[in-house]
């Protein structure tokens, strides 16, 4: 039986502005297995976030899905369902969110409403997916925010959520994810907004309870140290592709593609010098002026002339490891040289 529990091919969302139309994903592949965590890596604006928001399918206007396939494999008879071809605001989708796949977002304040109590938003979720009574999903409630942490549960649980602290909100919103036991967790960069402490405590947390669940996690950061730590799997995204895919240790022992081996040398060591410091060259262009050719050509250390006007396809380095740079295709390498 297959582990895939979610299988991106070929996705496209597009924004459709005054000024012009927004590749923000242009053309992904992933897979996500059963019970792993796979992180999406790369800097601001690469189109990570969008990403994501199109596997629970509340991409917002101007922006949609114009193409390809989401198969989620979620279901008790694991017959696939494909997100991209539902309604947004459809029964089906509706069913999936919160119960099968949750999310949850750097601020918590995204997915917590301040007119409302924690714990009435907690049970609001559980009343909603389960068949179960108001008392029950409220004793649910008081065990879920017990499980992330939270002191007094009973007590806190009609607290409105802008009295707790930003670890507690985040610990709050974790237990409304978690409220229907999902099969997928989509965290979007879940700890960035925190203390140093506070986040290794989210992070610790979030593990411990995927272990339980069993649930697959898919953790979007552009924080290579959270990457090391959690991964195991890593997925680099450039302007809207997945440039490079491989399990966490091939990606930090042997990174092929030139923008996964940049955002590597960029990482600051303790003890390094200012002056050693070696930074990506240039910004990641707006996307409306997008590169022709391979779009990391202009700030790529590797560059050659055939990358400035052939767009890269994706080689299969072996079973879990592929990437998208003509230095691993020889034809084109070939007509430049020529
Ligand atoms: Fe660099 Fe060329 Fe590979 Fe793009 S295709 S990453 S520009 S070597």
């Amino acid at each position: 039986m297959s582990d895939v529990l979610l299988r991106v091919r070929d996705l496209r969302v597009h924004f459709f502005t005054d000024e012009g139309i927004v590749k923000a994903v242009d053309g992904v592949d992933l897979d996500i297995e059963r019970g792993k965590t796979l992180c999406l890596v790369g800097e601001s604006g690469c189109g990570k976030s969008v990403a994501c928001r199109s596997f629970l399918n509340i991409v917002q206007p101007p922006g949609r899905i114009v193409s390809g396939e989401m198969l989620f494999y979620g279901g008790a008879d694991r017959e696939p369902v494909d997100l991209a071809k539902l309604d947004a605001k459809g029964r089906q989708i509706r069913q999936i969110r919160g119960k099968e796949i949750s999310m949850i977002f750097q601020e918590p304040m995204t997915s917590l409403s301040p007119m409302y109590t924690v714990g009435n938003q907690i049970m609001e979720n559980i009343l909603l997916h389960t068949g179960t009574s108001k008392e029950d999903a409220r004793e649910k409630a008081i065990d879920l925010l017990g499980q992330v942490g939270i002191p007094k549960p009973d007590r806190l649980i009609d607290e409105y959520p802008f009295r707790l602290s930003g670890g507690m909100r985040q610990r709050a919103m974790i237990a409304m994810a978690l409220s229907c036991h999902p099969n997928l967790l989509v965290a979007d960069e879940p700890t960035t907004a925190l203390d140093v402490t506070t986040q290794a405590q989210i992070l610790d947390l979030m593990l411990e309870l995927q272990h339980n669940y069993g649930m697959a996690l898919l953790f979007i950061t552009h924080d290579l140290g959270v990457v090391a730590e959690i991964a195991d799997d890593v997925a680099v995204m450039y302007l809207g592709k997945i440039v490079e895919r491989a399990t966490a240790r091939v990606i930090f022992n042997e990174p092929q593609h030139p923008y996964t081996r940049s955002l590597l040398r960029s990482i600051p060591k303790i003890a390094m010098k200012r002056e050693e410091l070696d930074p990506i060259k240039g910004m990641v262009p707006s996307p409306f002026r997008r590169p022709e050719g391979c779009t990391f050509h202009p700030r790529c250390p590797n560059v050659m002339d055939v990358c400035r006007h052939v767009v890269p396809s994706v080689t299969q380095l072996d079973d879990t490891h592929t990437v998208q740079c003509l230095l691993y295709e020889p034809e084109p390498v070939e007509q430049a040289r020529s």
